[in-house]
């Protein structure tokens, strides 16, 4: 079976101009001696805004690969994705991650919840799981309840994993499967339930990505108690670990959290447990890498400052529709938005000192920058436009991509400091 590294971070590229200046970062990372797996995803989401094609992204990848000799692991992730959006993926993606966020709290059929609690029952009473501070209390009834709430949208996992199998071969791929884009948290019994249902529909799922308390807003930092999170999260490894050995899942199952980029608060938690446990971590970004793009055009001048300015009040313009499908992830005040008129007299330096998630500089703004990370369809419209902007100001904008991967994601979570 193709098997997941223990470290992996996923990368998005919703354009995909930086796949080189984003394999760099890696290099960088395994020039100081560590080894992550650069992960490109790209949901059906992102190619239906953008206009891509699936195998774009498995071209972008392998070009990046050859340019740099890059000669460890790399994986392209179908993400996000279900039963309608799985076919045009199969041939570029080796990792697919299969959301069945959808089917939560959607009732399976009352005789397999019947069958499911009766074949798990041994997991019912108490638990201590070694690491997790309090041990576990699951009665039947709960070991129903949570049945009842998850086990159709493993059911769905398993139908979507082996419609993958089919077309792939079972070995040819690693399966995600995610939770977490709705509206409640997993607790961790619910995890280990979850778990034990995977396992019994037989997906070798090698990371589960579960909503996590606490907002994950898009390109900005965490919004919730770190010390919750920090139990949550270490309770969830703990989890893992045990759910590997019990259920007989794949060595390689980890965590994967999905970021929405940003997550800074946090990197020292995730950190710190990693180092303690041991434990392996997949963390998905996506949008950082736009962003990048777009302060790099402000930080070039001239026309490319111009049509980053032109570009957000386009955005401004169009907000409601470019917020509408992001409105669970982002927190935007209109009110603390700056108006078209007061961007257009920014310096190219103001604009990216805006946009750019620098927390210590004043000028920084977090709602211009999420309005910014969901407003990428302005850019795909200018389409050539955009692009050629991109090329024209090419060393500017690598150099930003590849920096903001290594210096503020790769080495805060995986570097040790110097
Ligand atoms: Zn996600």
């Amino acid at each position: 079976m193709l098997t997941l590294e223990r470290y992996s971070i996923g990368i998005g590229d919703r354009f995909g101009r930086e796949g080189e200046a984003q394999l760099a970062a890696f290099v960088k990372a395994r020039a100081a001696g560590m080894v992550i797996t650069p992960v490109w995803n790209k949901s059906n989401r992102e190619h239906t805004i953008v206009g891509t094609h699936p195998d774009s992204v498995r071209a972008e990848a392998e070009a990046a690969v050859r340019a740099l000799g890059w000669h460890h692991a790399y994986q392209v992730d179908a993400d996000h994705i279900g039963p309608k959006t799985v076919d045009t993926f199969i041939r570029a993606s080796d990792f697919f991650t299969i959301d069945v966020a959808d089917y939560i709290g959607q009732p399976a059929a009352a005789d397999a919840v019947q069958h499911f609690v009766a074949q798990q029952r041994g997991l019912a009473g108490r638990r201590q799981i070694a690491d997790v501070a309090q041990p576990f209390d699951l009665t039947l009834a709960d070991l129903e309840r949570i049945a009842r709430k998850y086990l159709l949208a493993v059911q769905e996992a398993g139908q979507v994993y082996r419609q993958i199998a089919a077309a792939k071969g079972a070995d040819a791929f690693i399966t995600e499967v995610s939770l977490d884009e709705t509206d409640a948290p997993q607790t961790p019994v619910e995890l280990l339930v979850i778990l034990a249902a995977l396992a019994a529909v037989g997906v070798p799922v090698q990371t589960i990505a579960p909503k996590f308390s606490g907002r994950f807003n898009k390109g900005v930092d965490y919004v919730g108690n770190l010390i919750q999170f920090e139990r949550e999260f270490s309770d969830d490894l703990a989890v893992v670990a045990f759910a590997m050995t019990e259920f007989g899942l794949p060595a390689s199952l980890k965590l994967s959290v999905h970021s929405g980029s940003d997550k800074f608060s946090l990197y020292p938690i995730i950190r710190r447990q990693l180092q303690h446990t041991g434990a392996g971590i997949h963390l998905k970004t996506a949008g950082t890498t736009w962003l990048e793009e777009v302060a790099g055009l402000a930080l070039a001048g001239g026309d490319a400052l111009r049509l980053a300015q032109a570009m957000y009040a386009d955005m401004h313009a169009r907000r409601a529709e470019l917020s509408r499908p992001y409105a669970t992830v982002i927190d935007i005040d209109p009110g603390r938005l700056p108006s078209p008129a007061e961007v257009a007299e920014w310096s190219g330096a103001n604009f990216a000192a805006a946009l750019r998630h620098d927390q210590k500089n004043p000028r920084f703004n977090p709602h211009f920058r999420q309005l910014i990370h969901v407003g990428f369809k302005i850019a795909a419209e200018r389409g050539s436009d955009y692009r050629a902007a991109l090329d024209t100001n090419r060393a500017v904008i690598a150099a930003l991509v590849t920096d903001n991967l290594f210096t503020k994601h790769i080495q805060p979570l995986f570097m040790p400091e110097d």
